[in-house]
């Protein structure tokens, strides 16, 4: 081998925020505060705090590695704890606030966080929780003196006035790309969270392999994201690094994620992109059909999380005229593995084909590569007909969990690709279907049926605003799906009128042994259905197909 003679300079967050000073200094960084108004500065100005931030944090005697703990909407401030905890080597630890208590004091005590930065609102939770967080974690409540709630926390510090006192300039130290830079708990369905430690190397990396992406997905020069996907889950798909490089103007949206006020919020600036969850844009195409029409400016929204229903995807893209791009990925990745980037001839598709890619899980992204094996972890064909167990492999792909060897060891294959959970096809063309997760599928009779399939189908039906098919025990099939539904407001259907509707969708045997309508279905931490729970609230539910 003969080496190459290039600079070894390591691929280190802190450089994103730079260049983002210097070159995108003028682009505006907009949020809606807890606090209820609307702030706006610069990148150059952002920087500048990080700074003061990051000098403040190495008094304090924040070191290299330490875990620095987060608990905050997506917002100005949390943007600049991304930045000044992973610039001086520290380890930004993300927290979801919509896990449950006992996972939070377990996650916190796991991580050994030095410092806990909270919004206000979230104090009243943490006081529950005092005593249990780990011996000398600090909390640092990100307001200024005026809006210090009156707290039972111990010894709270205001984060303003940390930040009056320092310097606002700094040399980033230079360290080891392989450091840890971020730390991301999964809800953790079963079983303790475990923890995903993203270093400055894969961070990178991801962020430079979503650029490939870019107008597709919105991020334009200028142009406006704003961010459903919170900065407490998976880096908010990347996008805190991903926007300050290319110059994108983030409207971060604070608490208020309901589908009229993200309406308001997306009207008022002029909004060009938003990325979230199905849930999140199901709740906007109600706002939607409210008022007639797409947020003045909207154009493309990016959907992932789980799978994006094809009839929603459907109505944003025909009956508002929006660009409907759908991702996924996980986790133990930084996050994104695909996106349904369509080439330009794709584009030029009739509109039932361009739906057709559209449905998918799209393509990989340039350094995620994907393999689908069947149960004996044999290679099948990228036909688009078989269907096996999802692997992904790549510099931003988890290589082990945080402290963590139990979990860690049933993670990947032999030849060290990480198992997904899911079930998945992938066709000639590269389009990734995601079947199912391997826990969701429904077993029946040997055969399996995708409850994401099912759920695909019955969205279609006028009155269903919701819906979730999980599997029921059944004595001779052993599983059946149940589809249990929320009906749009005003609608009625019959559990006969919608099992006719999805006749001729699905193939007979896939059709649901019963329909249930429910006031409201339960959501995971991350927004997602909650199958757990759902699986866990109807177990004693009685098929009317088994006889008795
Ligand atoms: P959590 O549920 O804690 O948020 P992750 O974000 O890691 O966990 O969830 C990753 C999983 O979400 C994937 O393995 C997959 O099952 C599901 N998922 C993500 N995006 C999609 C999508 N577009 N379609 C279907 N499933 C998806």
């Amino acid at each position: 081998m003969l080496r190459g003679l290039m600079m070894d300079r390591p691929l280190l967050v802190s450089s994103i925020i730079d260049y983002a000073a210097e070159i995108r200094s003028d682009t505006e960084v907009v949020s809606a505060r807890v606090e209820g108004d609307v702030h706006r500065y610069t990148y150059a100005d952002s920087r500048r705090r990080i700074a003061r931030l990051a000098n403040w944090l190495r008094a304090y005697g924040i070191r290299p590695g330490d875990r620095v703990a987060t608990l905050a909407w997506n917002g100005y401030r949390h943007f600049e704890l991304y930045f000044a905890v992973a610039g001086i080597g520290a380890v930004c630890h993300t927290i979801n606030p919509r896990l449950f208590p006992e996972q939070l004091v377990y996650i916190v005590n796991h991580a050994d966080d030095r410092l806990l930065f909270l919004d206000t609102t979230f104090a009243p939770l943490i006081e529950k929780l005092a005593d249990r967080m780990p011996k000398g974690m600090r909390p640092v409540l990100l307001c200024d003196r005026a809006h210090m709630p009156e707290t039972g926390l111990p010894d709270p510090l205001c984060y303003e006035e940390l930040l009056a006192d320092q310097s606002d300039t700094i040399v980033w130290p230079e360290f080891d790309e392989n450091a840890a830079c971020g730390l991301c708990y999964t809800s953790g369905t079963t079983g303790n969270p475990k923890g995903v430690l993203y270093s400055h190397r894969s961070t990178l990396l991801h962020s430079m392999g979503m650029l490939v992406a870019g107008d597709g997905i919105g991020l334009r020069p200028g142009q406006s994201i704003l961010p459903v996907v919170p900065l407490f889950h998976v880096n908010a798909w990347g996008l805190p690094y991903v926007m300050p490089l290319v110059g994108t103007r983030p409207v971060f949206p604070g608490p208020k994620l309901d589908g009229p006020s993200l309406f308001a919020l997306m009207d008022q600036e002029k909004v060009t992109a938003a990325w979230g969850v199905p849930t999140v844009w199901l709740g906007l195409a109600a706002e939607m059909r409210k008022q007639g029409r797409a947020p003045a400016g909207l154009e493309i929204v990016l959907t992932g999380g789980s799978a994006a229903p094809g009839p929603l995807i459907r109505e944003l893209e025909t009956d508002f005229g929006l660009d409907i791009t759908h991702g996924w990925g996980m986790t133990e990745m930084s996050p994104v593995g695909s996106l349904t980037l369509l080439d330009e001839g794709m584009k030029r598709a009739p509109a039932e084909k361009r739906l057709g890619w559209k449905n998918s899980q799209g393509r990989r992204l340039f350094g995620c590569d994907l393999k689908i094996v069947d149960d004996d972890g044999n290679r099948l064909p990228h036909d688009g007909v078989a269907f096996g167990e999802l692997l992904v492999r790549g510099a931003a792909v988890m290589s082990a969990y945080f402290n963590d060897e139990a979990a860690s060891a049933a993670a990947h294959d032999a030849e060290g690709w990480m198992r997904t959970g899911d079930v998945a096809r992938i066709d000639p063309d590269g389009f990734l279907y995601i079947v199912d997760r391997t826990k969701d599928v429904i077993k029946s009779g040997g055969e399996w049926i995708s409850s994401i399939d099912l759920e695909n189908a019955a969205m279609g039906h006028p009155a269903i605003q919701e819906c979730a098919v999980i599997a029921a025990s059944h004595p001779k099939w052993a599983e059946r799906p149940l589809l249990v539904a929320v009906l749009k407001e005003g609608r009625t259907a019959t559990a006969d009128e919608i099992r006719d509707f999805l006749a001729d969708k699905v193939a007979k045997w896939w059709l649901p042994d019963d329909v249930l309508f429910v006031e409201e279905l339960p959501h995971t931490a991350t927004g997602k259905l909650s199958k757990l729970q759902l699986r866990e609230r109807f177990k004693d539910h009685v098929l009317p197909t088994v006889e008795g």
